[in-house]
């Protein structure tokens, strides 16, 4: 095969025991899992067998941050307890209450999914990772993750935790692009030799709850980890490079008047034909990212994917709006108060939080891209009542 064990690690790990022995295997079942029953942290779905709230939660932690999923997660089920209660629910409700997570065609997929659930499956989850696979967005990790915890089957889950994990234990390493494809399936191999058939569920977890806490990508804790006796590399491993960031300048206008007792904002909504967050609501973009410094009201930073956009943000005045703004027919005037429960781009969020603007306390955390996931950079978080229609909102709530 074209996997490239790494040899010097072999060599210099002399007499630490193999990690690919049949007794080696029963080993670290027992450590990992006497050690994930000691110290697996508290998290919501890790107090239920239900597997669409499993679902919800694994749809989430990919590409965000434990601590933020924790209460989106919590939010989103008490506003879709049920697979039936999201595949009723309009699409701008869905992604209003997705707003911040980042990465938005996973809600879009996660509600599509719930309504094939419904539509074909009589709004019952299949039971197992190949019948869970049939649905939209749905790949081998989630299914192998839901299955297993949800329903017991001895399916392993191979995440990039899992990945890092097996490869530290065995030593191996991949030298050339064809030796990448090889080592992947020689690692999902042994991750389905290494999963305990008793705990599968737990097993996996464990796995991952090791390589998130323990087996660190940059700096593994290996003096407590409980796999150090079958580890051939105890942290003497490559570091994987990063993928450079790049750079790019953007402009928006943030426009606000009043209207009665309340105020508004201008914002318009992404066509519904792009790939990155479409029909999600932003500030209007300006016809010139240069803005002179007189008028700009703040500059931040944002990182989506591999790209670090520059922001400034200058003060449109309603007279201004034509000859500033890019055109654009799907603006509208949305009340501040009503904010909360709109499908707002991260950018947005994070503009509209740092606007001063004393409406906007309650938004939702905003989350950016670190390239280390989405972390919470700017905001306050808050409960928030079930939304009402987003389109109800618009339609009642704003003027052209
Ligand atoms: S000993 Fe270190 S490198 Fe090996 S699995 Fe444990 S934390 Fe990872």
């Amino acid at each position: 095969m074209e996997v490239t064990y790494n040899q010097r690690m072999k060599v210099e790990a002399g007499g630490v025991a193999r990690s690919d022995s049949p007794e080696a295997h029963v080993d670290i079942r027992l450590c990992l899992l006497a050690w994930y029953d000691r110290n697996r942290r508290s998290l919501p779905w890790r107090r239920t067998r239900d597997p669409y709230a499993i679902w919800v939660s694994e749809i989430m932690l990919q590409q965000t941050r434990v601590a933020t999923v924790i209460e989106r997660f919590q939010d989103f089920l008490r506003n879709f307890p049920t697979v039936s209660a999201l595949a009723n629910a309009g699409e701008q409700d869905v992604l209003a209450l997705w707003s911040g997570l980042g990465y938005y065609r996973r809600a879009r997929m996660l509600h599509h999914a719930a309504k094939v659930v419904v539509q074909e499956h009589g709004g019952v989850m299949p039971k197992t990772a190949a019948a869970l696979r049939g649905l939209p967005g749905i790949g081998a990790y989630t299914s192998a993750a839901v299955a297993s915890i949800a329903f017991g089957e001895k399916v392993a889950v191979v995440d990039g935790n899992v990945e890092r994990v097996i490869q530290r234990l065995a030593g191996w390493g991949s030298d050339s692009a064809t030796g990448q494809t090889e080592l992947a399936r020689e690692i999902a191999k042994r991750a389905e030799v290494l999963l305990d058939p008793n705990r599968p569920g737990d097993f996996n977890q464990a796995t991952m709850e090791l390589g998130a806490t323990l087996c660190l990508p940059r700096k593994p804790l290996c003096l407590t980890c409980p796999l150090r006796d079958h580890c051939v590399t105890r942290g003497e491993h490559p570091t994987l490079q990063r993928a450079a960031m790049r750079s790019q300048d953007a402009a928006y206008g943030l426009a606000v008047r009043s209207r009665g007792a309340h105020r508004e904002v201008l914002l318009q909504q992404r066509p519904a034909e792009l790939t990155v967050m479409p029909g999600m609501w932003e500030l209007p973009p300006l016809r010139s990212v240069e803005v002179p410094g007189e008028h700009l009201r703040l500059a931040v930073r944002h990182a989506i994917m591999q790209v670090n956009y520059y922001v400034r943000v200058r003060t449109v005045y309603e007279g201004d709006v034509d000859e500033l703004m890019v055109p654009s027919e799907t603006r509208r005037w949305v009340s501040l108060n009503q904010l909360g429960g709109i499908a707002l781009t991260g950018l947005a969020r994070k503009v509209l939080l740092r606007s001063g603007l004393p409406e906007l306390t309650q938004l939702p955390v905003v989350m950016e891209n670190t390239g280390k996931g989405v972390a919470p950079v700017a905001g306050r978080s808050a409960r928030r009542a079930k939304p009402r229609s987003a389109a109800a909102k618009l339609a009642g709530g704003v003027s052209q």
